[in-house]
Formats: C-alpha cells, structure tokens, sequence
C-alpha cells in the first residue's frame, strides 16, 4: 500500500489578543496585560494574557479578580477589554500569508489554522522552510510571533505547535513521533476534553503512548466511534483533510426558506414557520463554527408579491431561539397580514467567529438556549430530523410537517474566492 505523502503545518499565534494589544500599545509590554471579556464586573474571565502575567500562573478562562490576585504587588496589571473585530482584522490579513502557499488553509478558531502544503513541498526540508518563510514573513510583517507544526496529518502538527513556543517550529515525522509525542498526557490530544480525560485515567490510560497501544476494540466499548478516533490520532493515522479555505471562510450568507402547506393567514402560524426555518438555519450556521450579525426575512404572499426586510442584531448569536425571536419582530414590523402568505426565509448575514465576550459569561439565557439547541439538533441528528419539534411547531399538524432540511429549500450560499 502507498502511503499518503502529506505536509501539514499548523500555524498558531502566541497569546494572540494580548500580543495584538502589545503591539498597539508597545508601553503596556512590560506590564501584565489582561484581555479580558468585560472590565466593568469583577468576574469577568481572562481571555488571554502575555508572558508577563503568565509568568505569575495566570490561566486563560479564570476571573480577572483571581487572575490580580495572583499577580498583586509584583507587577502592573494592564487590563484591556478584548477587541475581537480588530483581532479578526489582524487574523485575516495573516491568513493572506498562508494563502500564498496553498489554498488549503483551514481556521480554527481566530488564532489558529491548518495548511496542506503537499502540493509544494516534495519532502520535510521543503516543509520546513515553507514554515520559517511564514514564522519570519508574520513576524517581519505585523510584529506577532507563531509557533508552527509541520508533520504529515493534522493532529501532529497541532501537537506540533503546542509543543514549543512562541516563535518556534516542530517537526513532528512518522520516524520521531513515538519519542516526541508518546510520553505526553492523554489530554494533549485534539478533542480529549475533561470528561474524557477523566474516564481514561481510570482506565490507566494515561498518556498518548497509551491510548495508541490501547486494544482498539477496548476504546471503542468505553467511547464508541471516539474511542476509534483516539486510537487513530494517537497512532499517526488521522487522514482528514485540511479544508479548502473557501469551504468555509468566506461564505457570505445562510438561509433557508419554505412555500408553506397552507397559505398563512395569522400571527400564530407565522410564528410556528419561522421557528422551524430558525431552527434550521441556527444550526447550519453553528456547523460553520459562526455568529451572525445580520438576520433577513423574505416574505410572498399568495398573490406572489414579495418583500425582503433586514435588521442588524443587538450581539452575534447562533442560537434558535434569538433568530425565531428577530425574525418574528422583523416580520411584525413589515408586515400586516392583511394578505395571506405563500412563502417565507430567513437568511443569516454579516458572521464573526466570535460571540461578544461578555456575553459569554453573563448572559445565561444564551448558554441555556445554546444547550437546548444542541439536545435538539442531537436528536434529530440520531432519529431524523420530523423526530422532535419545539412546542409550537406540533401545534400545527400541517405546518409542522415542514421539513426546510430537503434540499430543496436550501438556498445556496455564496463563495467568495480571494
Ligand atoms: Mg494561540
């Protein structure tokens, strides 16, 4: 069997948020810099920090007031409410280097992205220099530093870049990676999350080097298909692909939109049909890791005159619930219902990657929409998508038989290729 001869590197910007203010703000280097989600209440977290604070053991996700604790009296604590659309600018003008090697770049997250350089790199050498041309041209360019994996599948390269930093680069092979990668804790591993974590260490599995020499038929009994996965990753036989960049980036919009089974005549069944076509589009927009910014509504009524009214949204959101309840305002705003409905759509616009920081930790009712969300779309994803309706929807036998996932009604989004 031929084996698959790829180079991947996987390029990860050091303590990005707080590097970013650093550089704008080059007389706050030598404090310890705080970006955190929202000053004005003491427990805020901290989104990220330089080497300064980390220094002094502060972690990423702790409250500000531990995080000041730690460091009180030892240094000058800089505490700077995070700027996510000028790091998503930065972020994007980087991307732009890495473009200039392959098409093939996949983000994760704002700070971190895949590139499959196969189709330029005939061996490791090659694969190395790509990777020091990128470290320098970023660094020469926009005064950050990355540290960068090159190995021959994604998992290892994102290993890779964990393994030193900052700027600095690891070369992780299928000749080296049991002595650079074995001895590491279990949890290193891409996706082995706390509960996980925790269930392979009463199983004594404690490092990467167990996991792969685990009975892979043994994983799977404790983590089913996951438990495949790991035994893979630890084991150097991740194939996935790194995505193309326009597979996701740049999509512009999503939408869904549904001729209904009757034509709507009040608010009520206008509201059932706009939550099935929210749910729909909330988690197509949450399988592309966005937020929208931007909702819109199209409107036909039965005589197939049409209208089409947007509105910005106060936060970006990917949930359920905050898109049905826009969209329903939006429509109460534009429309009277003195004409019966043929047809509706919703179209998502204007994403970030990001959620607004604080909201992240004080708003409760979106982590509770968001989980309720996730429990649905779990559901259906298992039973099929008719499986389970939210409340209003069952109301309605004929309205509730919509299915907006049918292909049909999708509507295409736009790429832009750069
Ligand atoms: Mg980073």
């Amino acid at each position: 069997m031929e084996i698959l001869r790829r180079f991947i590197l996987h390029s990860d910007l050091n303590n990005f948020y707080a590097s970013v203010e650093c550089l704008l703000n080059p007389k706050i280097r030598k404090d310890a810099v705080l970006v955190v989600g929202d000053q004005e209440k003491r427990h805020g977290v901290v989104l990220a920090k330089n080497y300064v604070a980390k220094s002094f053991g502060v972690r990423t996700g702790e409250t500000v007031y531990e995080a000041e604790t730690k460091i009180a009296g030892k240094a000058k604590v800089t505490k700077i409410t995070a700027r996510l659309s000028v790091y998503q600018k930065i972020s994007k003008k980087i991307k732009q280097v890495y473009l200039k090697y392959t098409d093939n770049v996949e983000s994760f997250g704002i700070d971190e992205s895949w590139l499959d350089i196969s189709k330029n790199a005939k061996d490791y050498t090659e694969a190395m220099q790509i990777a020091e041309m990128i470290r320098k041209e970023v660094k020469e360019t926009f005064g950050l530093t990355v540290s960068i994996g090159v190995s021959f599948n994604k998992i290892f390269a994102k290993l890779g870049s964990d393994l030193r930093k900052p700027d600095a680069i690891t070369l992780i092979t299928r000749g080296n990676f049991k002595d650079r990668i074995w001895g590491l804790p279990a949890n290193n591993l891409l996706y082995v999350g706390r509960a996980t974590d925790k269930k392979l260490e009463k199983l004594n599995i404690k490092t990467i080097g167990d996991v792969a020499n685990a009975d892979v038929t043994f994983l799977e009994k404790y983590f089913g298909v996951m438990g495949r996965r790991l035994w893979e990753f630890a084991n150097g036989l991740d194939l996935s692909p790194v995505k193309h960049s326009s597979d996701k980036d740049e999509i512009k919009s999503i939408g869904n939109s549904t001729t209904c089974p009757k034509d709507l005549t009040t608010i009520e069944e206008v509201k059932t049909v706009i939550y099935t076509l929210s749910e729909c589009v909330a988690n197509r927009l949450k399988k592309e890791n966005y937020y929208c910014k931007e909702i819109q509504i199209f409107i036909k009524d039965f005589e197939l005159n049409s209208i089409e009214r947007q509105m910005k949204l106060p936060y970006p959101t990917d949930t359920c619930n905050d898109i049905a309840k826009y969209s329903i305002e939006l429509f109460e705003k534009s429309y009277d219902l003195s004409t019966p409905i043929r047809a509706i759509g919703i179209r998502l616009k204007d994403f970030s990657e990001v959620m607004q920081t604080n909201l992240l930790t004080t708003n409760h009712q979106i982590a509770k929409s968001e989980q309720l969300d996730n429990i649905i779309g779990k559901i259906k994803k298992k039973y099929g998508y008719m499986s389970i309706g939210r409340g209003n929807m069952l109301l309605d036998e004929a309205l509730g038989e919509i299915n907006p996932q049918a292909e049909l009604h999708i509507i295409h989004p736009q790429y832009y290729r750069f």
